[in-house]
């Protein structure tokens, strides 16, 4: 290659966003001569770089628009403490497939403190290692920004925007109070995404205790039973693990200290 084809190969690359072999062409290339590969050999292997890389920087982008809280993962959940759930069950949901691809749905019941949003995190973080997207985001926020689109005439495109999420993660659900017509998005989203994208959520309040969330119960009927017709139910109705951690002389949550492994089990 002449000096100045070399020269703007840097710029060509760019321009064909291939950031990982304009990093690596010159040494793989200088490789390449010293032990003779092929033509396709040297292509093949740049090619190959760019695009595990380029995965790579997919799943890192799905983790930062993700907002999934960074620290919350299924290899420090502690599965003794809650015996309704299944570590076999919850490492098969992260694997996603069948499940996300239907669009069904994951619940998770219990008073505060029991390990709800962990869970449902870690199963998120798992879900975008294989390649999925998710975006968790507290309801109480996600029914403002849904009530704010529908004020300014775009609903649909707001609700367009979250159809490229796999999944959706809903945390505390039952803390949302609110009139008429703020329910009403609410309501939209789930018969919206029903049987075509999931969503997860965490509620401290069984069914039985939507009343306030739905302000008609007619729509409190029709919403649960699209959440739970394809769906995975977590009961998780065990004591805080906040405050175990608390009484086995740990320091406070407010320091965010992990639990050592004395408490485990
Ligand atoms: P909830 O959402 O049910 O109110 P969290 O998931 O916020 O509860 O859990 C409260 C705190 O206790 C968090 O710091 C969480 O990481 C921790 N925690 C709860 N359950 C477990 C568990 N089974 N194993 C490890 N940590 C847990
Ligand atoms: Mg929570």
């Amino acid at each position: 290659m002449s000096a100045i084809e070399a020269a703007t190969l840097p710029m060509l690359l760019t321009e064909l966003r291939l950031p990982t072999i304009k990093r690596l062409w010159q040494a793989l290339a200088e490789q390449s001569n010293r032990e003779g590969w092929t033509a396709e050999r040297f292509l093949g292997a740049l090619c190959e770089h760019e695009l595990n890389e380029r995965e790579t920087r997919r799943i890192e982008r799905h983790k930062v628009e993700s907002c999934l809280p960074p620290d919350k993962r299924l290899s420090d959940f502690d599965f003794a403490a809650v015996p309704t759930v299944s570590k076999a069950h919850v490492t098969a949901l992260c694997e996603g497939d069948s499940w996300i691809e239907q669009g069904a749905n994951i619940l998770l019941f219990g008073p505060p403190g029991v390990g709800k949003t962990h869970l449902i995190a870690a199963i998120g973080h798992g879900l975008i290692e294989r390649g999925y997207r998710v975006l968790f985001v507290r309801t109480s926020d996600l029914v403002q920004r849904l009530q704010a689109a529908r004020r300014d005439l775009r609903l649909p495109a707001e609700l367009a925007k979250l159809d490229r999420f796999d999944l959706l993660v809903c945390d505390d659900f039952s803390y949302v109070r609110r009139d008429q017509a703020e329910t009403s998005v609410l309501f939209e989203l789930i018969a919206e995404r029903y049987e075509r994208r999931s969503i997860a959520l965490t509620a401290n309040q069984p069914f039985s205790g939507w009343d306030h969330v739905f302000a008609e119960p007619a729509m409190t009927l029709a919403a649960v039973d699209r959440l739970v017709h394809h769906s995975t139910i977590f009961e998780m109705n065990v004591e805080s693990f906040r405050r175990r951690s608390a009484q086995a002389g740990l320091a406070p949550p407010a320091q965010k200290q992990k639990p050592t492994s004395k408490t485990k089990g």
